[in-house]
């Protein structure tokens, strides 16, 4: 079932109240200013790029309002962990880190401890650190992000804890600032939530519906990164491929790349991620016309049995995405593909499974995200018979692993003796006075150079390869 679109003045959160927010930091900077000492925030991001963005933005908050940033728990008055509910071990690895902060707060009593993101916005795990982790502060889940400065000028003036955890359909909070860690690449969220309710995923539940921000606002901010001197831009979402739908229009996600694209400069256009059921013939089209968009596509295919797609909700079948991949290559012949896939989903059989490696081997992807399933709470999934063992899965994954490290394997060590262009993008930290670079398509190129290259786009010849890198000489 397709969800009805939002209501875009419900969605859009007022001018207003994003000023009363910035108006909220400026008070908190000069409260600050008049005590003693610098004062330091940490913000610590698990999960996917969509979480690294909006930690973006909390860093953007706490500078503006009046605080230094620092890697350091220890040193750090403010602590924001920023989390994520995927996978069971995603949550499993927060409880343990959020659980270790007991030592640094009795060091330093007065240390402010935020939760925020995905997983603090399932009803059990807020409950849990309500109950059993007294040392956090805050508690608050994505919808209420961009009032974090007012929960932090009620945790700092009224010294209580907080849970701010609205079961709402989402918002889009324009203008807040953003605190970006490099110059040279940056994330572009282009829509937030999903709609599409994949069975085994919890993103539709924690982060709301699907919601398109406005193009005129990401024109903009593409534009001003491209002058600022970015090189590499990525457009964010959960299924970019259904961008505009909420937006009455007329536009979709090809035309909002061809836009983009024509914005001046010499950066490079990513996206993620794509959803097979909405990569259209336009889309594969739109991405060979246009000359800044990477010649690199990640699109999940999660299963290579049509069944167990169909149980997962996912709207396509093996062979619909066979042809996709098809009909990609035939227009860009030598497009780097990555993908997701998960292992074990409830009920796979072994020859469902064996699906898949053989999808994979008739794919050959460049690189692939593969996962064991995780059951999730309040999933369709959750609710499944899971017959087959743990080891069983295991194995399973195993050679998932091995098939496809051959084949990456195989897929570098085809680069050897080529010309490749890079984009140069920090230091080596293995090596004295070697650089990393990134191909067009996004692999990973070590190479020895001077550090003013980095921010440039260079021609390299490679020279040999791994399985995970390349190794070039600068022309
Ligand atoms: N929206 C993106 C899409 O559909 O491609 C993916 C978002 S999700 C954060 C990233 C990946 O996590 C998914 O593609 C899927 O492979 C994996 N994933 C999601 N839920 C999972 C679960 N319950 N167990 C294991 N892997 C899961
Ligand atoms: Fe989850 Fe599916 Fe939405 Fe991706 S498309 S976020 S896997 S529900």
């Amino acid at each position: 079932m397709e969800e009805e679109p939002l209501k875009r003045e419900e969605v859009i959160i007022s001018q207003a109240e994003i000023d009363r927010q910035l108006a909220i930091c400026d008070a908190l900077r000069e409260r600050m200013a008049a005590l003693p000492g610098r004062h330091l925030a940490f913000v610590d991001t698990y999960g996917c790029q969509q979480n690294e963005a909006d930690s973006e933005q909390l860093r953007g908050m706490l500078v503006r309002a009046g605080y230094g940033l620092t890697e350091e728990e220890d040193e750090a008055d403010v602590i924001v962990i920023n989390t994520c509910a995927v996978r069971e071990h995603a949550e499993m690895r927060v409880l343990g880190n959020v659980g270790a902060l007991t030592h640094t707060k009795r060091k330093k009593p007065n240390q402010l401890i935020c939760l925020c993101g995905c997983a603090m916005q399932e009803p059990h795990m807020a409950e849990k650190i309500k109950k059993s982790f007294r040392h956090v502060d805050m508690v608050f889940g994505p919808h209420a992000l961009y009032r974090f400065p007012e929960l932090l000028q009620e945790a700092l003036v009224q010294k209580r804890r907080i849970f701010e955890t609205p079961d709402v359909a989402g918002y889009i909070a324009e203008g807040l600032p953003v605190a970006r860690k490099g110059k040279l690449k940056a994330w572009v969220s282009i829509m937030y939530g999903c709609n599409n309710f994949c069975t085994y995923c919890v993103v539709p539940y924690v982060r709301g519906r699907e919601r398109s921000r406005d193009p005129e606002r990401i024109l903009r901010e593409v534009r001003e990164l491209a002058e600022s001197g970015c090189k590499d831009i990525t457009l964010l979402g959960q299924n970019v491929n259904s961008y505009g739908k909420d937006l009455g229009l007329n536009m979709d996600f090809s035309d909002l790349l061809e836009q983009v694209n024509a914005i001046p400069g010499d950066f490079q256009i990513h996206f993620i991620s794509s959803h097979p059921k909405d990569a259209s013939q336009k889309l594969f089209e739109t991405m060979a016309r246009c000359e800044k968009v990477a010649p690199q596509l990640h699109l999940p295919f999660q299963s290579g049995s049509s069944r167990v797609l169909k149980a997962m909700n996912r709207r396509y079948d093996r062979e619909m995405y066979l042809d996709e991949i098809r009909r990609l290559r035939a227009l860009i012949p030598d497009i780097v593909l990555t993908s997701d896939v998960i292992v074990g989903f409830p009920g796979e059989t072994q020859e469902e499974f064996e699906e898949t490696v053989s999808l994979i081997e008739e794919v050959r992807f460049d690189a692939l995200f593969t996962f064991i399933y995780s059951p999730r709470e309040g999933t369709v999934a959750a609710k499944l018979p899971d017959p087959m063992s743990k080891e069983q899965k295991s194995r399973n994954f195993q050679r998932l692993l091995d098939v496809q490290n051959r084949i990456s394997a195989e897929k570098h060590a085809a680069y050897v003796g080529k010309t490749l262009r890079v984009l140069v993008d920090g230091r080596d930290a293995q090596r004295e006075g070697g650089l990393t670079a990134r191909t067009e398509g996004g692999r990973l190129v070590h190479l020895d150079g001077d550090e003013a290259l980095i921010g440039t786009w260079q021609q390299v010849n490679i020279l040999r390869a791994s399985t995970w890198v390349l190794f070039g000489e600068l022309l």
